[in-house]
């Protein structure tokens, strides 16, 4: 494959990254050259509340790459979640030299299929700026059985974006996993279109019946787990990226009481 090239330096305070397509994808986009190029202003300026993601380290040493392995952007979320735990966040690139330097293309780290719940936004609780984060939330964090709108978005950031990570984010005390036990329990049908959204959390549900503990808290980490799973086996974008090693998807779970977010299965 063609891979991602990089534009040359333009002298002075100004880079120019440039992002090749990959063939056979997405052939609407960018038709006219197959090229996106984002012209960073100051790299110091567009950078500067910026401690992480590596791009402190490019900007300073010349660099032109903002891409990371796979195992670098997710140390680069479990360190953001490490400061704010701590109660020290940066707050990165969130300033109006960020924004617009980020108009013309995006390139983030890491993809977040996370759950709607309004208490785990993924961009406050892993301390990252405009651009890192390509977030799909959805309640429950459903990805089997969601259909083209989540697997479309999770394979769009992969396959076009060339994201190296992404990471399935369930979290305690989870009112769709919740639901669905009780859904289980009782024998009833939701109202509306939640029936049908529980229904997606109940294989999870199941498979963790026996485990010893909090059913919900299992009941979290299972749906984890077969979201994780489910991604790696998903042809024809994700699986041979992962067999590449150019991608990685790992699963984890947020503390709503702590505010830590912890691995729940290592790659496999
Ligand atoms: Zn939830």
């Amino acid at each position: 494959m063609s891979g991602t090239d990089y534009g040359e330096s333009v002298p002075g305070l100004t880079q120019v990254l440039a992002y090749e397509h990959e063939d056979g994808y997405m052939s609407d986009a960018s038709d006219s050259t197959r090229r996106d190029f984002l012209v960073l202003g100051s790299a110091a300026g567009l950078w500067s509340a910026g401690t992480r993601l590596g791009v402190t380290d490019f900007a300073a040493e010349g660099r032109r790459s903002r891409a990371v392995t796979p195992d670098e952007a997710l140390q680069h979320l479990l360190d953001g979640n490490a400061r704010f735990v701590k109660g020290q966040s940066l707050s990165p690139r969130r300033s109006p030299g960020d924004f617009r330097a980020l108009a013309a293309a995006q390139y983030p780290e890491a993809v977040v299929v996370g759950c709607a719940d309004s208490r785990v936004p993924p961009e406050i609780i892993f301390d990252t700026g405009l651009g890192d984060l390509f977030v799909v939330r959805v309640a429950g964090n459903v990805i089997s059985g969601a259909g083209a709108a989540v697997k479309g978005s999770i394979e769009y950031a992969v396959a076009e974006l060339k994201v190296p990570l992404i990471l399935v984010l369930g979290h305690s005390g989870c009112g769709a996993v919740r639901a669905t036990l009780q859904r289980l329990d009782a024998k009833q049908v939701l109202p509306g279109a939640i029936d049908g959204l529980v229904e997606l959390v109940e294989p999870a549900v199941t498979a963790s019946k026996e485990m010893p503990g909090d059913p919900v808290e299992q009941a979290v980490r299972k749906n984890v787990e077969l979201g994780v799973e489910h991604l790696r086996t998903l042809e024809p974008i994700l699986a041979p990226r992962i067999r590449q090693a150019k991608l990685r998807v790992a699963g984890a779970v947020y503390d709503l009481k702590t505010g830590a977010v912890t691995l729940v299965e290592e790659q496999a």
